[in-house]
């Protein structure tokens, strides 16, 4: 994933303390080091990135279905609402080893809710424990039901309270430093959850400090409808006028864009996280990634949150984004999505290797970082490798593709910041199996009303 898009057969990398330091022929590496990871017959691949999560939502999963965004959403606030700190922790540990398990070495994590006394800091704490490089997103939800927004009134915020938290968590974690394993995102939840004046006051916030600015857009045509009843715009229009575009911002979703919209977020470089098990779960559409590809726009993969995925598989996330746009109608692939039309797929829409781009050096660019997503001298040391010496494997011709193609279920070795996370397909960081139980029981809890 190089600029060249290098493949080396027979390949290995020298890693000096968290860096890369040589990238070639495995014979014309310096023949000692301190350890020695001996992957023959493994694909070796850049770590992943994950662009859009809600890792909390691990609690709520396979529960409601068959439900589009808003009557999901409305269903789960009230469940939501008896998230406790360590339920936030507990799902954070979980969702990340599962992640890291599928590849990922670096995600971000948007978390909007805060009810009772949740904290974005038990997740950094757990993301730490866990050693995958972390986007902490401080989301936020202050426009309640009796405002007209979506969400009941008990899970909002005090927009006051929003800002100086914000600011806080900024002032304590952020590192702006090359190969910072912590970083801290603003991130105000949707159009429908916060007033525009927050949506404003926090892009100021973050670019006082200059940090990135993450948000949900257009990912519905409900959303699209009640942004022209409230703010007489449509969504990409609004959140422009809100100064919500440029390089330092990044959208999930925006599966309803125009291509004026499209060529607008080209210009900016306005980033986007495509997510497409949850775009095909809660039946919001099929995202324009060819157009955007096509117009500039940075785009990375985000496995969205537990409660519409229902997993966290970015290997997985790559393949169905390369499938949904071959079957995506002609329409979407030539001028962006909008109105109705005849069905027409495109078997060339999307590589195997452009989904591993999307989920590699495509993520990194969405989240501002020059120091991940390919492997090359002084890039960090994330890595990951697949021993090709399993049943699905056999017969595959093209071993970077049959990642894809293959559905990989499960890397053997993670490496992180240099350090080994994953090995033998095992967690290396922690002990994963008393955390789960204990998961379930919170899961279990919440259902009942227990705060
Ligand atoms: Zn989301």
């Amino acid at each position: 994933m190089d600029d060249g898009r290098r493949e080396i057969a027979g390949g290995g990398l020298f890693v000096r303390d968290n860096v890369i330091e040589q990238v070639g022929l495995t014979a014309d590496l310096p023949q000692t080091a301190d350890t020695i990871l001996d992957l023959t017959d493994h694909v070796v691949l850049p770590g992943l990135v994950n662009t859009h999560h809600h890792m909390y939502q691990t609690l709520t999963r396979a529960l409601v279905q068959e439900s589009d965004l808003f009557t999901w959403l409305k269903t789960l606030y009230p469940i939501w609402a008896n998230l406790r700190d360590e339920a936030i922790y507990i799902s954070t540990l979980t969702a990340l080893a599962e992640l890291a398990l599928s590849g990922c070495t670096t995600s971000s994590d948007h978390l909007y809710i805060y009810p009772n006394d949740c904290t974005l800091d038990s997740q950094i704490r757990a993301a730490a424990e866990i050693g995958v490089r972390f986007h902490a997103a401080r989301g936020s939800m202050s426009l309640g039901e009796s405002q007209g927004g979506l969400p009941p009134d008990r899970v909002t915020e005090d927009e006051a309270f929003i800002l100086k938290d914000s600011q806080r968590l900024i002032e304590q974690y952020h590192d702006p430093s090359r190969h910072a394993m912590l970083r801290v995102v603003l991130a105000p939840c949707s159009p429908f959850s916060v007033t525009p004046d927050l949506m404003r006051q926090s892009a100021e916030l973050a670019r006082a400090y200059g940090v990135r600015m993450h948000t949900h857009l257009a990912e519905t045509l409900d959303e699209e409808e009640f942004c022209l009843e409230s703010f007489g715009q449509r969504p990409v229009p609004y959140i422009e006028s809100l100064g919500w575009t440029g390089e330092d911002v990044w959208h999930a979703h925006c599966v309803h864009m125009s291509q004026p919209e499209i060529d607008l977020f080209a210009r900016t470089q306005t980033g986007v996280a495509h997510c497409p098990s949850s775009n095909m779960i809660l039946a919001s559409g099929i995202a324009p990634v060819v157009a955007w590809r096509r117009a500039g726009v940075p785009v990375g993969l985000g496995v969205d949150g537990s409660a519409s995925n229902d997993g966290n598989d970015l290997l997985g996330e790559a393949r169905l984004a390369m499938l949904l746009q071959k079957v995506a109608p002609a329409r979407y692939l030539s001028q962006g999505s909008g109105g109705r039309g005849g069905f027409a797929g495109d078997a060339e829409a999307m590589s195997a290797r452009q989904a591993l781009e999307l989920a590699t050096r495509g993520g990194a660019a969405v989240l501002g970082r020059d120091d991940i997503g390919y492997l090359a001298p002084g890039m960090s040391a994330d890595f990951i490798a697949v021993n090709l010496n399993r049943l699905r494997y056999a017969g595959a011709h093209d071993p970077v593709a049959a990642m894809v193609y293959c559905q990989t279920q499960g890397i053997d070795l993670s490496v992180i910041n240099g350090r080994i996370v994953v090995q033998d397909g095992r967690l290396a960081t922690l002990e994963i199996e008393p955390v789960f139980r204990r998961h379930h029981e919170i899961a279990l809890s919440m259902i009942r009303g227990e705060a």
